[in-house]
């Protein structure tokens, strides 16, 4: 095997390895978040107690308009009983009985306008719910992926782990430096495939004298252009 054979698999290796981590920190930080779903039962939340609202408002003026037709009946019987004959008596009785239904008809009207308020606030609620189910089934079914790929992703993490202690025993203590060092100068990468002839570090052509010497893979061999370690493959 050549020498560079091994720093080559060794930096696939960790390319992956690197995407990997990468994905693994992404999906760590997904599975704790359920803003969508929270967002969705705020909602839902939100509409229920606007309903409840509305409907103990109803409630309350039903029996505001009960009351007052209540008082209307007695009034109006005391007034047509016979038994009232002061005439300033029953003027106050009948004056009375008339404001008391112009109140009755402004609560009737109010007890309308609640009813309407309170269908459309029924209505909402069903509509929140509706997509707090659809939001929690994709939400639950997104986390069951995440921890399917989780699972996988953790799995190849330690395969490359155990690829990469074997190839880094194949490689020579001072090449494993200089490997390390150019991925940390080189955006990651330290050998440079050379394919018909190109070097795919840097898009250019490394003489075919460089390009002969590197293939022979007893030296690591440098490009002349991006400075990475010349593979030819
Ligand atoms: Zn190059």
């Amino acid at each position: 095997m050549s020498r560079t054979q091994p720093l080559y698999e060794l930096q696939q290796v960790d390319i992956e390895s690197e995407h990997v981590s990468r994905r693994l920190k992404e999906i760590a930080a997904s599975l704790g978040d359920s803003t969508e779903l929270n967002r969705a039962r705020k909602m839902v939340g939100g509409a229920e107690s606007r309903l409840a609202k509305l409907r103990a408002q109803m409630h309350n003026l039903d029996l505001e308009v009960s009351g007052l037709s209540q008082k209307i009946e007695t009034n109006e019987q005391h007034l047509y009983s016979g038994r009232v004959t002061n005439p300033k008596e029953l003027g106050n009785l009948q004056d009375e009985v008339a404001s008391l239904k112009r109140w009755r008809e402004k609560k009737e009207e109010d007890l309308l306008e609640a009813m309407v308020a309170t269908e459309e606030a029924e209505a909402a609620l069903v509509d929140a719910q509706a997509i707090l189910l659809q939001v929690s089934e994709t939400w639950q079914g997104r986390q069951a992926d995440l921890v399917d790929e989780q699972a996988r992703l953790q799995t190849r993490l330690e395969e490359l782990g155990i690829q990469r202690a074997s190839l880094r025993a194949k490689v020579g203590p001072q090449d494993l430096t200089t490997y390390q060092r150019l991925r940390q100068q080189k955006a990651g990468l330290a050998v440079a495939a050379v394919k018909e002839g190109i070097c795919q570090g840097c898009r250019m052509n490394p003489p075919s004298s460089q390009v002969q010497h590197a293939r022979s893979g007893n030296e690591l061999v440098f490009c002349n252009n991006c400075g990475r370690i010349l593979h030819v493959i």
